[in-house]
């Protein structure tokens, strides 16, 4: 049987904000914050594997989106606007002009009901209602996200949403993994089940094709190292200072399967991912040195950790060869990913 332990960790403008942590039969533990949703610690025989902080202060400031729940839209949308049969929505935007993982007040901004469910005391159901015209979206919808750490370390996050009104929608977990011993994560070895990625422009945007990775510093379909290829010359790799890019799951078909293993080579930690999404946005934390801090207070450094966002692919409202985002009433969203350490 694991436990389940809940802190009070302070005030978000939405409320008073609760750390729960689930510890499993093995000791192994996840914190998981009723403030964004955030996965704010996995303790693996006592060590540290996310990038965080220790304090509710940290994650209200300016940061990446540690570990953050991501909606109503993960990734980008262009220009802060997409039609939908035939009327223009206009998103709030936060990167310049275009509109980032949800908004300047995205979920992973929102404070979540938190409910502890299941005879294990392994599972927490997160749940929140979006209401029609937050952040622009239309369409008030109601998503929840249940969160189960099991006695095998797998770490269960299974998204549902409905809507009243047609809507887009594309939910992720923006956690930054860092596995060990090592202050960068380039050593590490990489695995993606992608033939195929979508190509950005300089904003990070989606040019709306879809390129073959064979060959290139995209291409993880044979186990490779993150480092080698991480200031290659490639304008995709340099445009974003590293690895910024959503791959193309290959042969999905919407079952939960399982799409990239990280390994890292000091610590003998690995992490798998599955997914029943389409995609996953390969993310190395390409940030100058020191832009945001961590634990402690503690500078991170550029490739500090790495994230594998599982998502439908970015601005699909406004790409239609892109897998569609729309949700209609009457629907139910439904994705799950399990990040499995080892
Ligand atoms: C994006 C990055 C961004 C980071 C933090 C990632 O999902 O692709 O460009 O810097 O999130 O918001």
């Amino acid at each position: 049987m694991a436990s389940i332990t809940v802190e009070h960790w302070g005030y978000a403008p939405d409320g008073s904000v609760k750390c729960y942590k689930i510890t499993n039969q093995g000791g192994n533990s996840v914190s998981v914050l009723s403030y964004g949703g955030i996965i704010q610690s996995v303790l693996m025989d006592g060590e540290e594997m996310v990038l965080g902080y220790d304090d509710l202060a940290g994650y209200l400031g300016e940061n990446p989106s540690y570990g953050a729940l991501i909606g109503r839209y993960a990734n980008r949308i262009a220009n802060a606007t997409f039609t939908l049969d035939g009327r223009e929505y206009h998103l709030a935007a936060n990167e310049n002009e275009h509109h980032l993982h949800g908004g300047p007040e995205g979920f992973g901004k929102k404070n979540w009901r938190v409910e502890i469910v299941g005879e294990t005391q392994s599972s927490l159901r997160l749940s929140r209602i979006s209401t029609d015209g937050e952040m622009g979206y239309p369409g008030r919808i109601t998503v929840e996200c249940t969160y189960s750490w099991s006695d095998d370390n797998e770490l269960k996050l299974h998204y549902q949403a409905t809507t009243g009104r047609k809507t887009v929608i594309n939910l992720t977990n923006h956690t930054y993994f860092n596995l060990g011993r090592d202050a960068t994560v380039l050593d590490y070895l990489l695995h993606i089940d992608a033939d195929r990625f979508t190509p950005v422009l300089a904003t990070g945007l989606p040019t709306g094709q879809i390129e073959e990775v064979a060959g290139g510093p995209l291409d993880f379909r044979e186990v490779k190292a993150v480092g080698p290829d991480i200031d290659s010359d490639d304008p995709q790799i340099k445009m974003m200072g590293g690895y910024d890019h959503n791959f193309v799951i290959n042969d999905h078909d919407g079952s939960l399967r399982e799409i990239a293993l990280i390994s890292d080579p000091a610590s003998g930690r690995k992490l798998r991912c599955f997914t029943t999404e389409p995609g996953v946005q390969l993310f190395t934390t390409n940030f100058p040195p020191g832009k945001f801090t961590g634990r402690g207070n503690t500078p991170l450094p550029t490739h500090g950790g790495i994230c594998l966002e599982t998502q439908h692919f970015p601005d699909s409202p406004n790409h239609e060869n892109f897998p569609t985002t729309v949700l209609k009433p009457g629907e139910t969203f439904d994705s799950t990913t399990v990040y499995r350490f080892e």
